[in-house]
């Protein structure tokens, strides 16, 4: 195993590797011919842990930002490849042995090659604590406060999206008590707030994801929104962040005191409740894109009124996309739609809520539109074998979560069919 660091997950060190795996050689084959060529060269050297391949096979040309090709020219592409698909193979056949973990030197001469020579010795140590190959804390120099100083300063973060989450774990490890106020009603931000279809990122999701909280099972190179919300979900659970986070919260104002050198934050909760919170610092965590813009499209305000002129007469005389059943349980209607991709081939869901109370219509349709928009973007390659039907049903019960605000307790799932 590779030495412990001091971070918080360094007991946890086995979550960061690859996942073992027995695909067929198709699986393989079609995987390495997508991949990108100099990455395929390290797993390579971390499956075998042989070093002597950096030397034989053709090594990246030229280091281009967002070139993952490392501009290699296709025939040096191609031996690579080959001799990739050989070596992915054999790891499988020996069942996928705990990866080689470079030394020091051995470590240099990967990144060094990976780089086509132009990484130099302050990026090594810092990629090493990266990738917890030293011991070294990769989130900066160590804190000249104490720990009580610290436990004496109360900081506020407005706004619970990555950027909240990341001071809410950093201020937490550095012993610093801290609240973070968040108008929306979970964590995620810009990843909570936007949920149309087909929302993605869009650069690689490797460099989307805190260094200190890598994940390699990704089901895209470019992620959609359900699984980063996912991932930033499962961070805050992690460390355990979401207890000091008001939720349903907006910060109003804040103002420096001057004479007691503090911070006045004022807050209202979803009742319109106003406070006034005080805290020795603050951090502005509010984000760009989480406040929708609505374009003056014509006719959508007329179509607006005409959808809820629609939901109201639905809401009277009982609503089609749903029944209700004994013991708070309400059947939606079936949800039939083509995927994303491809887009041929179509999905038949039958859901069934259970409520923690009395059923809520409102919720219920729109828990249905929501089921339906997601589907849309949802591809084959995700949703295959059973991992794919679990990934499936963890988004859904996620949105569900979201949508209902905790009034639906479980997505009971009653049919689901791939045509
Ligand atoms: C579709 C899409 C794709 C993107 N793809 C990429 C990508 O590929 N790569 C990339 O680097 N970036 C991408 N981004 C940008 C993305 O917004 C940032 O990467 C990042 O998620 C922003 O995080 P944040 O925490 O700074 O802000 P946000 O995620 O916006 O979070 C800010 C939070 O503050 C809350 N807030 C705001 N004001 C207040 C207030 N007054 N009181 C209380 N709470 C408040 C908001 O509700 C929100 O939850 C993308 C954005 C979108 C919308």
């Amino acid at each position: 195993m590779p030495p412990s660091t001091s971070t918080a997950t360094s007991t946890d060190y086995g979550r960061l590797l690859g996942l073992p795996f027995d695909d067929s050689d198709e699986v393989i084959l079609a995987a390495v011919a997508d991949a990108s060529v100099p990455a395929l060269l390290m797993s390579m050297v971390h499956m075998t842990g042989d070093m002597s391949l950096l030397d034989e096979l053709p090594n990246p040309f030229m280091l281009i930002a967002m070139d993952l090709q490392g501009a290699m020219s296709e025939p040096d592409k191609a031996v690579v490849r080959e001799r990739a698909f050989d070596v992915i193979r054999d790891y499988r056949d020996r069942g996928c042995p705990e990866p080689f973990v470079p030394d020091a030197e051995q470590m240099r001469k990967m990144l060094k090659v990976m780089s086509a020579g132009t990484v130099n010795e302050e990026q090594v140590e810092y990629v090493a604590a990266d990738l917890r190959f030293s011991d070294a804390d990769e989130s900066g120099p160590a804190l000249g406060s104490t720990a009580k100083q610290r436990s004496g300063f109360p900081v506020i973060v407005i706004g619970c999206g990555e950027a909240g989450l990341l001071a809410g774990i950093k201020l937490k490890a550095a012993g610093i008590p801290f609240t973070i106020i968040e108008k929306q009603s979970g964590v995620g931000g810009t990843w909570l707030a936007n949920r149309y279809p087909g929302c993605r990122v869009d650069i690689a999701n490797q460099y989307y994801a805190y260094s200190f909280e890598p994940l390699d099972h990704w089901t895209h190179y470019f992620s959609e929104q359900p699984e980063i919300l996912r991932y930033l979900n499962d961070v805050a659970a992690r460390y355990d962040i979401t207890p000091d986070v008001r939720f349903d919260t907006e910060a109003s104002g804040a103002t420096w005191d001057e004479e007691s050198a503090t911070w006045q934050v004022t807050i209202r909760d979803a009742d319109g409740r106003q406070e006034t919170l005080t805290a020795c610092g603050l951090i502005c965590a509010v984000g760009q894109f989480s406040n929708f813009v609505i374009p003056n499209i014509k006719g959508a305000k007329e179509a607006e009124q005409a959808k809820d002129a629609e939901a109201k007469k639905k809401a009277e005389e009982g609503l089609a996309h749903i029944s209700t059943e004994a013991n708070n349980v309400v059947q939606l209607e079936p949800i039939t739609s083509n995927l994303a991709y491809p887009s041929e081939n179509w999905v038949r869901l039958e859901v069934a809520l259970l409520f923690n109370g009395p059923p809520d219509v409102k919720v219920s349709e729109d828990i249905h539109q929501d089921i339906l928009a997601y589907i849309r973007t949802v591809s084959l390659q995700q949703i295959e074998g059973p991992r794919g039907f679990q990934y499936l049903k963890d988004d859904i019960q996620e949105r569900v979560d979201l949508r209902s605000q905790g009034r639906v307790s479980k997505v009971m799932f009653r049919t689901f069919v791939i045509e």
